[in-house]
Order: structure tokens, then sequence, then C-alpha cells
């Protein structure tokens, strides 16, 4: 395969084009990729940088066009330590959140939470506010320290009870390079992963008692009592067993159910019968539910319920060409655990709206419930439980995503940002709070004086780290990349 495929050729540091995942944001600036400690501190000197960890987020956070970029996600900071008297593991900025899990369960041990993917850095998915699902479901919220550079190169460790630590752990950018954090860990366990077919209203009821919960809505179905595919985890118990009632496979009702399943593939592949499918399936009123018990050492049990990883069972070329978070453009955002059923109703009426325009949601509207509240103040569960929610376009539909966004800001107070796929935008400004803005932008100059490290410039905007684009970084911007 590998003369099909060729020898992936090592990246070289230089002006490079940085993209966002799905390539919807765009930059041109000078990667480079340090080799140690010291050559990072030496390339920080006297000049604006940012850095990028795999450069997985969809909203263009990590993007910072004409200045150098720190590509720590393809640099050698991969130092990962566990440390069995305080359950602790602590790594470097290279370090992906697989390589963090494939540590960890050497020991037993396992990250609290985590996302649907494991590609990212650990540094970036805590920056961008990654999370799961489920008790501590943002994975800053394990973080108990964490040492960074400042603009000076001098080293700043802060841990848990430092005042300054909350804003730094979940910084999006405002606070880097991160240098290394310590992360707590959790036994590895044996879960009830149960899956239904059913409907809005019968979700309280299926999924009392669980201790996390996720959903895929049926954008297209019934607003009244949308479809849903619910998900919920429970400690697995003595007795409990796998399970399956599903219909006759030959049926219409076992077809439909079958390729509900694998929307993700057949949306790609039929866009035109997207929304026709979907209301089929809302017609035939199909109920499903699947028992998997997870093996303990599983690495991705909150979204692949089966024994190890996908890859793992079977070599799946289609998963790249198909699967809805390699094809479509993600945007997301959180709301108040309480309003999530209205928000998800209002989206759908939303998007009918927008159908006679040509658009379509993609997928499915993922709910995923955050039922604790963190105390850092730029988690999405900062204040009290929430909802993360995950919409899906075709990336030239993207913009809609951001209209959609717009339309429930200005509808729910309290809707909070996912640093890696929301639109940031000035809307979020009153539920972040103005005293916890003042206080990261405090922090931000305090460490990082002007012409050192650059965030992005909607977060420049949103936090008031003064003009978001000098003219400088804008010529540059805009300037034709060198021969
Ligand atoms: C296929 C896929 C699936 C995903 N699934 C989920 C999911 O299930 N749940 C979820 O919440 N999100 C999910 N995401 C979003 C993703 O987890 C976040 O956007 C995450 O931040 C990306 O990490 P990264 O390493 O690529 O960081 P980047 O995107 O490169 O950077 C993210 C932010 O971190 C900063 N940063 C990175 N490294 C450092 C450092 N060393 N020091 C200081 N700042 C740094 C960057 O400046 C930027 O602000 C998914 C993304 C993809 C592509």
């Amino acid at each position: 395969m590998k003369w099909l495929i060729g020898k992936a050729k090592a990246p070289v540091d230089g002006l490079a084009r940085v993209t966002s995942w799905m390539k919807v944001f765009f930059g041109d600036a000078h990667v480079t990729r340090p080799v140690d400690e010291a050559a990072l501190v030496k390339a920080l000197g006297g000049r604006p940088y940012s850095c990028i960890g795999q450069s997985h987020s969809y909203n263009g956070i990590q993007v910072i066009p004409g200045i150098t970029a720190f590509h720590m996600g393809e640099s050698r900071f991969d130092s990962l330590t566990y440390d069995p008297v305080t359950q602790t593991a602590t790594c470097g900025p290279s370090v992906k959140v697989l390589t963090l899990k494939q540590e960890l369960v050497k020991h037993g041990r396992r990250m609290l939470n985590s996302g649907n993917y494991m590609e990212q850095t650990v540094i970036g998915a805590l920056s961008g506010g990654t999370h799961g699902y489920g008790p501590e479901g943002v994975i800053a919220q394990s973080v108990t320290a964490l040492t960074f550079l400042d603009g000076h190169g001098q080293k700043i460790t802060l841990k848990q009870g430092d005042p300054d630590f909350p804003y730094a752990a979940l910084s999006f950018g405002t606070i880097g390079p991160i240098l290394s954090v310590t992360l707590r860990t959790a036994a590895t366990a044996s879960y009830q992963s149960d899956a239904w077919v059913t409907r809005l209203s019968k979700k309280a009821a299926l999924s009392k008692g669980a201790m996390a919960v996720t959903a895929a809505v049926v954008p297209y179905s019934d607003p009244a009592d949308p479809l849903i595919m619910l998900h919920t985890l429970r400690p697995a118990s003595e007795g409990k067993g796998a399970r399956k009632t599903t219909p006759p496979p030959f049926s219409l009702a076992g077809l439909t159910e079958f390729l509900l399943r694998r929307l993700w593939a057949f949306d790609r592949l039929f866009p035109p019968l997207r929304y026709w499918l979907q209301r089929a399936a809302n017609r035939l009123d199909i109920r499903t539910h699947r028992r998997v018990i997870t093996a303990p050492e599983d690495l991705d049990y909150l979204y692949d319920p089966e024994p190890l990883l996908k890859t793992q069972r079977a070599p799946d070329l289609l998963t790249g060409f198909f699967a809805t978070t390699f094809t479509a453009y993600n945007l997301a955002f959180f709301v108040p655990l309480e309003r999530t059923d209205e928000v998800v109703r209002f989206l759908m009426l939303e998007a009918e709206k927008l159908r006679p325009l040509g658009f379509v949601l993609k997928s499915l509207i993922s709910v995923r419930e955050l039922p604790d509240a963190s105390d850092l103040p730029f988690a999405g569960n900062f204040g009290g439980p929430a909802a993360a929610i995950d919409l899906f376009a075709d990336v030239r539909d993207y913009a809609w995503l951001e209209r959609l966004q717009r339309a429930v800001t200005s509808y729910f107070p309290g809707v909070r940002p996912h640093w890696g796929k929301s639109a940031i935008v000035d809307d979020f400004a009153a539920a972040l709070g103005e005293e916890h803005i003042n206080a990261l932008r405090a922090l931000h100059l305090r460490h990082y004086p002007p012409g050192t490290l650059t965030p992005n410039e909607a977060v420049r905007k949103l936090f008031d780290l003064g003009d978001p684009a000098p003219a400088s970084a804008i010529a540059k911007a805009t300037a034709p990349p060198e021969a």
C-alpha cells in the first residue's frame, strides 16, 4: 500500500498555510516546530507569535495569519508521566489524547472524560474547551497544574488554588505556549451502555438514574416530539448483559433503522434524500434498544461501546470519506441544561424555515449533557449544568450554522461558546461575565506585552485585547505567499 500512498513528507518550517479543520478558515503564517525548550525560548524573541496544537479546531481559533506560529502538536514536546501516588498524569504540548489514554490504561487508569476523537493534543483540547458528556465532561475540569512561558520566555507554574489558575486552565490561546499540564485520572471501569431509537418525550424516563446522557436528534422529524437516538451510561452491574431489540431486518422499519444508524454515510452519498429519509423514519416511528457492557480497557467507550477502537476492529476506509466529522463543518455551543429541549425544537423550526433557500442540516443535532458545574470561568458548564449542542452542515453551507447560532444567542440567554467550534462573536460577552472577561484580559496583558503572544482576532475583539489585526499583519495576511 505504501507505494500507492507514498512516503509522508516531514513538515518543513517556514511560511505556510495554516488551516482549520475542514479548511474553512486559513491564513499564511511563519510556522515553526521548535525541537526543545531552548529553541522555543529563542524563537519567542521580539515578534508576535501564536500556538497551534493539531489544528483540529473548526472555527479557526488556531489560525492567526502573518505571525510566527509554534506548531506545538508537531514539535517534540512528548514528555508524559503518570504518578501513582497522586494518580495524576503530566504531559507536554505534543502529546495527543490517544497517547495519553494508551499510557493511562497501562496503569489501570483513564481520563475523566474526553471528546469523540483522539488525535488532538491534550493541551489543545483543554484550551479549546473540548468535552465529552457526563460527570466532569469538560476535559479542562481535570487539570490541577500547568506551566507556560510568558512573553519574555520565563516559566510560570500555576496550581489549583492560585487565583489565576482557573483563567489559565481554559484560555483558548490567550496564554501560551503551555508547556505542561497535570490532570487527575480515574480508575478504568466497565459501563452499561444503552442505545435507543425513541422519542424525546421518552428521554427523561429512559435516562433516569444514568450517570451520562447524550442524544442525537433527527432534525427533520416532528419538532413536537422529535425522533432521537438516545445513549446512556451506567456503572455495569451484576446480572445485566448485552441485549438487542430491533425491528425485523427485512421490514421497512428494519431498513430505515439500518439507514438511520448509518445516516452519516448515507447523508454523504445521497444528500438530496437527507430530508426525505428523516421524514420517512419519523412516520415509521421506529423503536429499538441495544445494550452493550463496555470493556474496562476500552479507550473510546463513551462514543463506541464495542470493544477496542473502531480502527482496531477492522480497517474502515469509508469512515474517512463519509464520517460527519471528516466531511462536515461542525459548529457547537452550550445552553443551560434545563432549556435544552426547547433549544432543540427551536433549531428544528429555524432549520425548516431555511429549507426553501436550499439549506439542509447534515446528519443529526447532537446533544451532550454536562450534568455538573465547572469552576473554570470559560468552561461551557461554568455556573451550572449545560448541554453542548452540535450542528453539522456541508462545508459550503457553514455560514448557515453561524446564522442558527446567532438565532439561538438572540432568543436564549446564557448561551456559552465552545472555543474550538462556536463562531466566536460578541453575543457571548454577557454570558461569559464582565468580571471574568476583565480578569483574563488582565492576566493576558500582565504576561504578554504587545508584540508577543497574539490570540485569534475574534478572541482579541471579544476580550478587547487591542487592534485585532495591526496594519502590518493585515498586509502580511493579504500578501501572496513567498515563492
Ligand atoms: C474530528 C474531530 C472531532 C472532534 N470532537 C470533539 C468532541 O467530541 N468534543 C469537543 O468538545 N470538541 C471536539 N472537537 C474539537 C477539538 O477537540 C478542539 O477544537 C480542540 O481544541 C482541538 O485541539 P488541537 O490540538 O487540534 O488544538 P488547535 O485546534 O490547534 O488549537 C486550539 C486552541 O488551543 C491553543 N493551543 C494549542 N496548543 C497550545 C499550547 N501548547 N499552548 C497554548 N495554547 C495552545 C490554540 O492557540 C487554540 O487557541 C473535534 C474536532 C475534530 C476535528
